[in-house]
């Protein structure tokens, strides 16, 4: 833990899965937050890396991605509830959209995103999958 702590500024977000938990109320947020809209200034926000763990609240198949997802569609992309309390949105990989229902366990991976241009910029981030 500590030595996340020491480095996660220098990484985006999206290269993990860090966010805030406010140790007075003891509530997580993802994307972090600087202040807890519970606690105002009562509130003191420490960093924290999610384990991954979530389950499935909502989820679609997506036939017409944004640029620079062209080459994987149709994708599932779902609202994910976390272990911790959070939910964000995120790509299931490595399933059918059959496989996947609402309150399906899935657990976060770490996929390449997007690659792109000349300067071949490739762009790292979270995914999940079905948890066995
Ligand atoms: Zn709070």
């Amino acid at each position: 833990m500590t030595r996340i702590a020491l480095n996660w500024r220098k990484i985006p977000q999206r290269y993990n899965l860090i966010g805030t938990q406010c140790v007075t109320c003891e509530t997580y947020y993802f994307p972090p937050r600087i202040i807890c809209p519970k606690c105002r200034r009562k509130g003191k926000m420490d960093e924290h890396k999610f384990c991954g763990e979530g389950e499935v609240l909502t989820y679609t198949l997506i036939y017409s991605p944004p640029q620079g997802f062209e080459n994987i569609k149709p994708y599932i992309l779902a609202i994910i509830k976390l272990k911790e309390g959070p939910s964000l949105t995120a790509q299931i990989i490595d399933c059918k959209i059959d496989d996947v229902k609402i309150g399906s366990k899935v657990k976060s991976v770490f996929r390449k995103i997007v690659e792109e241009g000349d300067e071949g910029v490739i762009l790292y981030g979270y995914k999940f999958k079905l948890a066995e």
